[in-house]
């Protein structure tokens, strides 16, 4: 608790140098009922992008939050970042964890309210966290303003309507993932993560995979979802 207490004041202190300079400032991130709650440090390295996937669609079917999460074409924005810079300052126990199939991305979620909060790989050597833009929404601040323009609209195919959006900022997201992943994997800072235990590597808690009923209603609900704009 002293260590995160220092760190959240540390922090503090380095936002009000950075304002005086006019720079960007970590970005709050917090679950609807706010019992989750933390921040983003350097906003400006992450990668904003929008994933029109069917799982990221089917994620938001699960959580039955999918008119806050998706946009009107089914397009889930993330702002992908190095974990290290996620800080929880209270309600890592809320956390939840779930995979739409035993191979699928680690999803985390508030347990709480069914915020949706980050999708991360299974192996945290490869440090990764794409943040659900639902999170980090705050009224003081917009996500442009933090994070910079989105950059990257990934997996149009499988948007809602047609014409589908156009597929733009591949290989700039690509190259970010190996750039970061490889920073966080030589300094060794793949293991500042709240999602993962530090020592073993092991998720703070346990995934749960959807039995194969479960998948097939969510991904019925992905269905019936498309079918209003066909
Ligand atoms: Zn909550
Ligand atoms: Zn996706």
């Amino acid at each position: 608790m002293l260590s995160s207490n220092r760190r959240v004041c540390g922090v503090g202190r380095a936002h009000t140098a950075q304002l005086k300079r006019g720079k960007v400032v970590a970005h709050p991130l917090q679950c609807r009922c706010g019992a989750i709650k933390g921040f983003v440090d350097t906003p400006l390295s992450a990668n904003r992008a929008v994933c029109y996937c069917r799982t990221c669609q089917a994620f938001a079917h699960f959580l039955g939050r999918e008119a806050e999460i998706l946009d009107e074409r089914g397009g889930t924005e993330v702002i992908q970042i190095l974990p290290k810079y996620l800080t929880l300052t209270q309600g890592t126990e809320a956390l939840a964890c779930m995979r739409l199939t035993q191979k699928g991305l680690h999803r985390w979620y508030a347990g709480c309210c069914k915020t949706p909060i980050g999708n991360t790989l299974g192996n945290f050597k490869i440090s990764f966290v794409g943040l659900v833009h639902t999170c980090l929404e705050t009224p003081n601040r917009t996500l442009q303003d933090s994070f910079g323009p989105i950059r990257a609209w990934v997996n149009t195919k499988s948007a809602k309507g047609s014409p589908k959006p156009k597929t733009a900022g591949v290989g700039r997201t690509i190259l970010w993932f190996i750039a970061a992943t490889t920073k966080a994997r030589m300094e060794g800072s793949y293991r500042h993560t709240p999602f993962f235990r530090a020592d073993t590597g092991a998720p703070i808690v346990t995934p749960r995979a959807l039995s194969s009923a479960e998948l097939t209603s969510v991904m019925s609900a992905v269905n019936a979802a498309r079918e209003d704009l066909r």
